[in-house]
């Protein structure tokens, strides 16, 4: 089968502009023949190799990556590793999904923390907690409130702030109130990617630059690159929305685009205006209305706004300059002591959701498992999927196997361009409705 839909780095990830050069693992020259074989090197192929290395330290694994680690979505994002679930609810059935969820959240914290302490990864790591935030009286009233009861209920330490506090945490007087919750990671998920690549076990081998170009699955897996070929009886599937390429979970994706941008670091005189220390993260009580932002451990601002349907998984050509004017113009409305201060990167990237929040997990094939569909919240879900999909394709025991498979599977879409349609409709609606939360 040829694949039709490659990813494509356009090179504009601030995360990785910011640090030193790295360079890649070669891509695959000749016919490679392994154990197993992971297929993408984002949060969930690099956790599945691991695991895989782990479970099996004699077997020969194999990771193939398009790109570079840490320039795919899993570099590009804004860096919060979540411990707890969006939308908790409040029944008993709900708290127990929440535990569930959190269970799984906070193992793939560990594990990643693990693995940044042990090899010293230098991806600015930290425990830092986040606020949720509402910049209206309604977003407080609807949203915030209804949260802080629901971690009440689930046992979640949390601080509520507002006014002149929460101004003073964050710098800013755009915001009514917040939700501060203390198990949240912020890094530098470029740096934390390029770190997970380039510390697996030996017996995983890393091929970047190597975009598979054509895919065979009878008589084990065989996948096709510019340069060679990979040959395995096993594979785990972890190309996120690009599975469906392979044949696999038609009619199950929406993909997004995401946008992100960073602005220099602040100089000594900005930041004694700006007076805020502490790094911080905070993401809106709205996710389509509002602007999810960070204060770095380097002293830079970072806006991620707009989240639209891409189903075509590409940028537009003029899109990151109006973007990169939009961000500006919503950063100098949130510190207008700041106004000198430029976006210095601006980057897009994709997320692939399913229509009812569930992921793309387990048995694809004889001898295939998957672990993808992250819901944007990779980081933690591409990780707990990745680890989780390994043990099962090992006939390892994990008690976490069935907290996974609980979360159910995609619901199947309705054809396009009746999708198309519905969810542009529904974007819009959204945005419409949330418009206070802007
Ligand atoms: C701007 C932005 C902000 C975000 N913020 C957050 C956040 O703060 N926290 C959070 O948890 N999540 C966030 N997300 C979502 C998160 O980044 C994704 O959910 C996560 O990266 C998915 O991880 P993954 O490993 O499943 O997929 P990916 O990171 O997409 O990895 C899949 C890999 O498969 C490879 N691949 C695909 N096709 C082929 C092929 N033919 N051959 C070889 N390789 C192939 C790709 O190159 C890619 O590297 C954000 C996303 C964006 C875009």
């Amino acid at each position: 089968m040829k694949i039709n839909r490659l990813p494509k780095d356009d090179k504009t990830n601030g995360w990785s502009a910011i640090l030193p050069k790295r360079r890649a693992h070669d891509p695959v020259k000749g016919d490679v023949a392994a154990d197993w074989v992971v297929l993408g090197g984002g949060y969930a192929g690099l956790a599945a190799a691991r695991r895989l290395a782990e479970n099996r330290p004699d077997d020969k694994i194999v990771l193939i990556e398009a790109g570079e680690a840490g320039e795919n979505a899993s570099g590009r994002n804004s860096g919060f590793g979540i411990d707890l679930p969006h939308n908790v609810g409040s029944s008993l059935d709900e708290l127990d999904g929440s535990h569930r969820f959190m269970r799984l959240a906070r193992m793939a914290l560990d594990h990643l923390e693990g693995v940044v302490e042990t090899h010293g990864v230098g991806c600015d790591w930290r425990r830092a907690g986040k606020y949720h935030t509402a910049v209206s009286p309604r977003g407080t009233r609807e949203v915030l409130e209804p949260f802080a009861k629901e971690l009440e209920a689930l046992g979640e330490p949390f601080e509520w702030v507002e006014g002149e506090a929460l101004r003073g945490k964050l710098g800013s007087p755009h915001f009514t109130a917040g939700v501060y919750t203390p198990g949240c990671v912020l890094m530098n998920p470029a740096a934390l990617c390029r770190g997970l690549a380039d510390t697996l076990p030996e017996n995983v081998t890393v091929f970047e630059n190597a975009p598979v170009l054509e895919a065979g699955f009878q008589n084990g897996v065989h996948l096709t690159t510019a340069g060679g070929s990979v040959r395995a009886p096993k594979m785990i599937m972890a190309a996120n929305g690009f599975s469906e390429q392979f044949g696999f979970h038609p009619r199950r994706f929406l993909h997004l685009i995401a946008h992100a941008s960073l602005t220099r670091p602040l100089t000594e005189a900005e930041r004694a205006e700006f007076g805020v220390e502490q790094a911080w993260g905070l993401t809106p009580a709205n996710a389509f209305a509002g602007i999810t932002m960070r204060y770095t451990e380097d002293h830079r601002i970072l806006i991620r706004q707009g989240l639209s349907y891409r189903p075509n998984q590409r940028i537009g050509a003029n899109e990151q300059a109006q973007v990169q004017a939009r961000h500006k113009a919503l950063f100098d409305a949130r510190f207008p002591m700041l106004k000198g201060v430029e976006m210095a990167h601006t980057w897009s990237g994709f997320v692939c959701l399913s229509r009812n929040g569930a992921p793309a997990f387990g048995p694809l094939a004889p001898n295939i498992w998957s672990a993808v569909c992250q819901n944007a919240v990779g980081v933690t879900k591409g990780t707990f999927g990745g680890i989780l999909a390994a043990d099962l394709a090992c006939g390892r025991d994990n008690p976490l196997i069935a907290d996974m498979e609980s979360l159910g599977a995609p619901d199947i879409l309705p054809p396009r361009p009746f999708l198309d349609l519905g969810v542009r409709a529904r974007f819009q609606w959204e945005l419409f409705t949330n418009r206070h939360e802007a």
